[in-house]
């Protein structure tokens, strides 16, 4: 029987209408978190809070990009739910893996920048104001990538603006600790939602296997979406009350080990 790890708590989770943010939206909301999901992707957003439930979850509009819709998307959650305690900030993309430096295209670095650094930033900033004007010992996650570890073969903005994720959250560790709010990562390794299928230009299954081949853990399978929510919501949870600034890797293996042999 699951206990409830969340009961009483409210969620804001960004990118929650496809991948890693609606898996994380389910598993919250199983464990009794009420949950704003955000995204740009409206009919998929209505659709995942129809399938969850409106008892349990709104969707609301908000493109991270802009500073002004972050903070109405605060605003919406606690005039929804009355408070706010979880801020998983999720909303990420890339430049297509075959970009390559030498061909750098400042327009692409622009908007994957505005997305992943600044949208990060300001979801942290908004969350935590309102953390911290509430007397709300929080928690905030963010989601970087093993890519946030190491250089790598295409990707240069991708790898740049995940390390900058790493950045931002031990900043927000360092100065929302003495508030009782916490700030940690969540590295997840290659699964197959339609941000790594756009980047590989695979179909599903093949994307899938693809990403298993590179797991130092066999047998379990290719990675989940829902394997980084399970983890986002230890993150998320009382239980990780000590657990901060952290950049908690669900690769299986892969960062630590590095490649394996066939
Ligand atoms: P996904 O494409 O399934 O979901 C990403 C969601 O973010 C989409 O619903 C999209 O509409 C939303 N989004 C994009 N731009 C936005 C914006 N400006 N404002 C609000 N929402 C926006 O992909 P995913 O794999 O679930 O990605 C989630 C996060 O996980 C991203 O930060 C990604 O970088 C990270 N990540 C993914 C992988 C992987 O292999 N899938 C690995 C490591 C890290």
């Amino acid at each position: 029987m699951s206990k409830q790890r969340l009961e009483g708590k409210v969620a804001i989770i960004t990118g929650a209408a496809s991948g890693i943010g609606e898996a994380a939206a389910r598993i919250f909301a199983a464990h009794g978190a009420l949950v704003v999901i955000a995204d740009i992707q409206d009919e998929l957003g209505a659709g995942v809070v129809a399938s969850i439930g409106p008892d349990k979850c709104k969707y609301k509009h908000c493109d991270v990009r802009s500073e002004k819709e972050v903070e109405e998307l605060v605003g919406f959650a606690i005039k929804a739910y009355g408070r706010l305690d979880i801020m998983f900030s999720n909303a990420g993309i890339s430049e297509k893996i075959t970009s390559r430096i030498l061909d750098l295209d400042f327009d692409v670095l622009d908007n994957v920048i505005a997305v992943n650094v600044r949208g990060v930033a300001a979801t942290i900033k908004h969350a935590g104001r309102a953390m911290v004007a509430s007397g709300t010992r929080g928690s905030i996650i963010c989601t970087a990538s093993v890519a946030a570890t190491r250089g790598g073969w295409g990707q240069a903005v991708y790898t740049t603006t995940k390390n900058a994720v790493v950045g931002l959250v031990r900043s927000a560790a360092a100065e929302l600790g003495r508030h009782g709010i916490r700030a940690n990562c969540v590295s997840p390794g290659g699964v197959a939602t339609p941000f790594a299928q756009n980047l590989t230009g695979m179909s599903q299954s093949q994307t899938e296997e693809f990403f298993e081949g590179t797991l130092v853990l066999k047998g379990g399978g290719p990675l989940k979406a829902s394997d980084t929510g399970e983890a986002v919501l230890f993150l998320a949870s009382d239980e990780s009350a000590f657990v901060t600034g952290q950049n908690l890797f669900v690769d299986g293996g892969v960062t630590a080990v590095g490649a394996t042999p066939p």
